[in-house]
């Protein structure tokens, strides 16, 4: 089954975004025992609010995450990366995978390459079963590729090819997403809010059980595979959609699901990693390798390669796809604790504390490695976010 979900008329996929995936089944389930949504604040999606554009690009294995170890210049050197789409929302597990094979080694003192989601969840948790740990990086957040992600629950995402995904592999990755999750609810209710639930509106033209006009599926990179899809073995984990009649929402839309969705506010989560890494006596030092040779050098004799994408340049691992994204973020609202998925207009916005962030597909991502910033592609996306709140809808509901 094509894994990629179709927002809009011709490629647009938005297959980050779990909750889509959700609202697009069949089923159905209705909003019983909810009293009517309270009155939504209305986003003020003008152009001129755009005070960021960040382009990164998801480290896609069609094979899945890297997590082994192999012996390299004199070290051993345990990888763990090509995490897709889904590396945030793995990164805990992943770390816990990865973790045997640290400890395997033997030694108390540990390297990490990368400070990116997979390196510091990995410096946790090692830190935790008592290890000493030195980041070296590149560079650090916001700098990493990991500061422009979208920043949800989204663990299937772009993560394996669907040919790959084996019974073993299911249940390994089962094991990653479990273990995250778990570890995400014990972040909840902190100070600047690294990570908390929101709900979320799937806005659609059509019917959620019939296809979006002109969203075949057939206009990607032919070499894109289908992707693997994982997340029914976890669907228990959170609320499912639910179908809401027109007096239950506020938007001028035919058809409308309500969600409910973990999202991770970047900027205070990422600090508030880093800020626990050095509380527990880490260090992080600016460094570049362009040769896992030059580890050698390294005074810890277990080095951990969490370079995501640059693992292709670092180690030449060329199954390493770059699948290319885009996110812009309007000046924060406060007041705007909702999302929005936009079905078959190639549109999605999360309520993130450091900015409403307006995400749009790009229709050639896979494979491209560019992280030039598209201004125009973002501004139209937000164009399109204002045709929800009509001047006149937005004064009554201010
Ligand atoms: C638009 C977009 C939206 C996304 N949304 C989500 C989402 O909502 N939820 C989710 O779970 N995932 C999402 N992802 C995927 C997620 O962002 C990635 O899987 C994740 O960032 C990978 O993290 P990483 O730590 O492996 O890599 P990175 O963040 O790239 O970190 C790599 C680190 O290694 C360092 N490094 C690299 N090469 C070298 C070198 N040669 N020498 C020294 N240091 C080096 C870098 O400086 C950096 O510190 C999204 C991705 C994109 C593109």
């Amino acid at each position: 089954m094509k894994r990629r979900i179709f927002l809009g008329r011709g490629s647009a996929a938005l297959a980050a975004l779990s909750p889509l995936a959700a609202a697009s089944a069949c089923e159905v389930v209705p909003a019983a025992g909810f009293a009517p949504p309270p009155t939504l604040a209305p986003i003020r999606a003008q152009p001129d609010r755009l005070i960021d554009i960040a382009v990164c690009t998801r480290p896609f294995r069609p094979q899945g995450p890297r997590i082994e170890a192999e012996r390299r210049a004199g070290r051993t050197i345990v990888h763990n990366y090509g995490h897709g789409g889904s590396g945030w929302s793995l990164s805990w597990g992943s770390a816990r995978a990865a973790l045997p094979l640290i400890l395997a080694t033997r030694e108390p003192r540990i390297a990490i390459v990368g400070c990116g989601a997979i390196g510091l969840t990995t410096a946790r948790v090692a830190q935790r079963a008592g290890l000493k740990v030195r980041i070296y990086c590149k560079e650090r957040p916001p700098e990493v590729r990991s500061s422009a992600a979208t920043g949800v629950w989204s663990p299937d995402s772009r993560l394996c090819a669907e040919e790959h995904a084996t019974p073993a592999f299911a249940a390994a990755w089962e094991a990653m997403a479990r273990a995250s999750f778990k570890t995400y609810q014990s972040l909840l209710g902190l100070p600047g809010e690294p990570v908390a639930w929101h709900d979320g509106y799937v806005l659609s033209d059509e019917p959620f059980d019939q296809p979006v006009p002109g969203a075949s599926g057939g206009q990607g990179h032919s070499a894109e595979p289908e992707y693997a899809e994982l997340e029914p073995r976890i669907r228990e984990l959170w609320p499912r959609s639910q179908l809401l009649q027109a007096h239950e929402h506020p938007f001028p839309v035919p058809h409308v699901r309500r969600y409910t969705q973990l999202v991770f506010n970047l900027a205070s989560y990422s600090r508030l990693l880093m800020d626990d890494f050095l509380r527990e006596g880490g260090e992080i030092v600016q460094r570049e390798f362009t040769s896992p040779r030059q580890f050698a050098s390294l005074r810890e004799r277990t080095v951990v390669n969490a370079t995501g994408y640059g693992a292709r340049a670092l180690f030449g691992d060329d199954t390493i796809v770059p699948v290319r994204g885009q996110t812009a973020r309007l000046i924060p609202q406060p007041e705007v604790d909702y999302g929005l998925l936009w079905r078959g207009h190639n549109l999605a916005v999360v309520p993130r504390r450091d900015g409403i962030l307006v995400q749009a597909q790009g229709e050639h991502d896979f494979g491209d490695d560019s992280v030039v910033p598209d201004r125009a592609a973002s501004e139209a996306a937000v164009l399109r976010l204002a045709a929800l709140f009509p001047p006149q809808a937005a004064r009554s509901r201010a």
